[in-house]
């Protein structure tokens, strides 16, 4: 697309239109692949057509997931060079979807090349180790994903999945990391989503014996965190599922006792949520249902009396002296949900962790192919922490393309003997980048930490001592006129943030009184998920990949959630940058999940957003098109008359073609093999050929 002869916005929409009403949902658009979400199942996954893509030049064959996921495995085999393949776009877009065909892809070459691997032979279970990489999806799917008003399996957090390979090709191992889990989910959902999937599917699928064990109702109705939003999603059989995960997890090596410890976690989080409040006076809360607690305090391990004083009356240092102070109602029920949502993100995160375990790489002479599934820039109504998160995420994304086009461009030029500086349009970005992250001039991020160690800080004084800051200072920052917030400029538009309740989103507190009864909790795994909250006082932890977790805390400081996806993104683009990147660009062809609908102005606004755009603008910064002497002469040669007769070798031919054509000569140059144009020359120099 980038190298279509006449290109503006509308012949971009156009051609992705005119492609998608016969289902070819893949373009190149220059150094992106454009996947547009075609909302029904097209026959082209199939091993035969994984058959097809094997071993081909990308020109060779048509646009496919495939064809990039086969480029990236044999420049890998050819150069040792790790590779990734980055799949952006909007929720709904497909990116889960192409991430999968992605890894179905790699396991199908790589079980090819690997019959005769140690690796591959069946385990003690059964499953060869292609299996075991293809289940951990499903796990991820069932603790990660939800129905949201966009998506009937929405990711609720990003991904990063590494696949190890030794020199011949062979899968040598996988490591998935993860970003950003969408926690509050657990405790309230907009009234037509649901909560995780894992909920529905324990509920509804767990067996007697289970059911007993951990307590469980049969119906979602019994428990608060469930019974307010939608209850199923069209076409999905919960119980179903639940078997299917049971499934997965054995394939992965889980025990039956792993997979009971995870699920009583799941079962404590739905009791917690029906545990009643009352009041004993203002500040005094009180548990209208004891029994309830009781649950709660025995899924978890720990002695109810306790947990119930430590909700209701907690002890807290007051400078020297600890005394015991009184909780409200409301307060109580606040550290219960925020309970709830630490176990979520705890229990994600050690699930992850175990299958890292079993995925573990074998030996250290490898290289890898990492994709990267997350969710792309998001502009909404109200936009809060969370879309800073991701937003940035997506500025450090598109740097990183941008940075890489001019790295290619100008190997290209140089390649060719052109004297041409390419521009780094990367550095277009710092800016907003600094804005964000930087520490000195602090940035929003530090601005942020800041306030959450100030006594009697709040969102407001947190608001204003940003705007003091960076209001006048930099020409991407605005504060707002009416809301409590500021408007950031990103590279896709301008984007206003509203800093309601920053301080607690990013203190992400837990009641330390709970803490500490947890850590010493009967039950194993519970213990597990609160060994950083016990050891880590005075620690530092920098291995961020594996315990994500572990980082809660530094040097006694509390680590805050904004420093923590700081930390967890540059620690992703550092490996990102060690490899050669692949750029995948997920489309939502409409807003009603509906196949055949392509809506011109919501693709339009998706382009310009992720990058494809941006993308060829800046390719027409430069020379974009390009043709080989042969080519350009068979074509061109025509609108000339006086050419001399006989053999002229091919750069001669064409200089003396430009020249006699009349071009500005800053309009083109003469490579080594190639000519290169600046956009909309040969659109004219194609005018001119009609016009004959
Ligand atoms: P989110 O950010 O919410 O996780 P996503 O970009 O990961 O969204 P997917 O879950 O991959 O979106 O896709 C949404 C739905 O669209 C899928 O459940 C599936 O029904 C359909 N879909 C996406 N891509 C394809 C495809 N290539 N073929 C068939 N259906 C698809
Ligand atoms: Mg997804």
């Amino acid at each position: 697309m980038a190298e279509l002869t006449f290109l503006n916005e509308a012949s971009v929409v156009h051609n992705l239109a005119t492609r998608y009403s016969i289902d070819n949902i893949y373009t190149y658009s220059g150094l992106f692949l454009v996947a547009v979400n075609p909302y029904k199942n097209l026959p082209i996954y199939g091993l035969d057509t994984i058959n097809a893509y094997k071993n081909k030049h990308r020109d060779e064959v048509a646009p496919h997931i495939y064809s990039i996921t086969d480029q990236a495995f044999r420049n890998m085999l050819e150069t040792y060079e790790s590779q990734s393949i980055l799949v952006t776009g909007e929720s709904g877009a497909g990116k889960t979807e192409n991430t999968k065909k992605v890894i179905q892809y790699l396991a199908a070459i790589a079980s090819e090349s690997n019959k005769t691997s140690q690796r591959n032979r069946p385990n003690g279970k059964g499953a060869t180790f292609e299996q075991q990489i293809l289940q951990a999806n499903p796990i991820l799917e069932a603790f990660g994903n939800a129905q949201t008003v966009r998506n009937n399996n929405s990711s609720r957090f990003g991904k990063f999945i590494r696949i190890e390979f030794n020199k011949s090709g062979q899968i040598a191992g996988a490591s998935i990391y993860w970003y950003l889990l969408e926690k509050s989910r657990v405790i309230y959902q907009n009234s037509k989503e649901r909560n995780y999937h894992i909920f529905y599917q324990l509920v509804r699928g767990a067996s007697k014996d289970l059911r007993e064990a951990l307590i469980l109702e049969p119906d979602v109705m019994s428990y608060s965190y469930l019974k307010n939003a939608n209850k199923s999603i069209e076409g999905v059989d919960d119980k179903e599922e639940f078997k299917n995960l049971l499934a997965s997890f054995k394939i992965m090596g889980l025990s039956s006792q792993e997979v009971n410890d995870i699920l009583r976690i799941i079962s404590a989080i739905l009791h917690i949520g029906n545990i009643q409040l009352g009041s004993e006076s203002t500040d005094q809360g009180r548990v209208l249902n004891i029994p309830q607690l009781e649950r709660v305090a025995h899924l978890l391990g720990i002695h109810s009396d306790q947990f119930m004083k430590s909700l209701l009356k907690p002890r807290v240092k007051a400078g020297r002296e600890w005394v015991t102070q009184s909780r409200s109602a409301e307060q109580v029920r606040h550290s219960l949900d925020s309970l709830a949502k630490s176990l979520y993100e705890r229990i994600f995160s050690s699930i992850v962790n175990r299958i890292n375990q079993t995925l573990e790489r074998s030996s250290d002479n490898t290289s890898f192919i990492g994709v990267l599934d997350i969710a792309g820039f998001e502009i909404f109504q109200t936009n809060s922490f969370e879309q800073l998160c991701i937003n940035y995420t997506n500025e450090k994304l598109q740097q990183f393309f941008n940075h890489h086009m001019f790295v290619l461009e100008q190997e290209e030029y140089t390649r060719e003997n052109i004297e041409w500086k390419f521009i780094d349009f990367g550095h277009d970005l710092q800016p907003t980048i600094d804005l964000i992250e930087k520490s000195n001039p602090m940035g929003v991020f530090s601005c942020l930490d800041e306030e959450c160690v100030m006594p009697r800080a709040t969102d407001q004084s947190f608001t204003e001592k940003l705007n003091n800051l960076w209001s006048n200072k930099s020409t991407k920052f605005k504060p707002t006129r009416l809301n409590q917030g500021f408007l950031l400029t990103h590279y896709a538009a301008e984007v206003e943030y509203s800093t309601d309740g920053w301080l607690e989103k990013n203190k992400d507190p837990m009641n330390e009184n709970v803490v500490a009864l947890l850590v010493e909790s009967s039950e194993t795994l519970v213990r597990h998920l609160f060994s950083d909250e016990a050891e880590s006082i005075g620690k530092e932890e920098v291995d961020l990949g594996r315990s994500q977790h572990r980082n809660r805390v530094k040097k006694g400081i509390f680590r805050t959630v904004a420093q923590r996806h700081k930390e967890q993104l540059a620690y992703l683009m550092a490996q990102l940058n060690a490899t050669h990147p692949h750029f995948v660009r997920c489309i939502v062809p409409n807003d009603q999940k509906a196949p055949k609908q392509f809506d011109n102005m919501l693709v339009l606004d998706q382009l310009r957003c992720n990058g494809v755009l941006e993308g060829i603008r800046i390719a027409r910064t430069g020379y974009p098109n390009r043709l080989f002497f042969s080519e350009f002469r068979l074509r061109y040669e025509v609108l000339v008359s006086n050419m001399p007769k006989g053999y002229i070798e091919g750069q001669k031919a064409s200089e003396l073609i430009l020249k006699n054509l009349g071009l500005d000569e800053n309009l083109y140059k003469v490579g080594l093999t190639k000519v290169f144009f600046k956009s909309g020359v040969l659109a004219e120099l194609e005018e001119r050929r009609e016009a004959m």
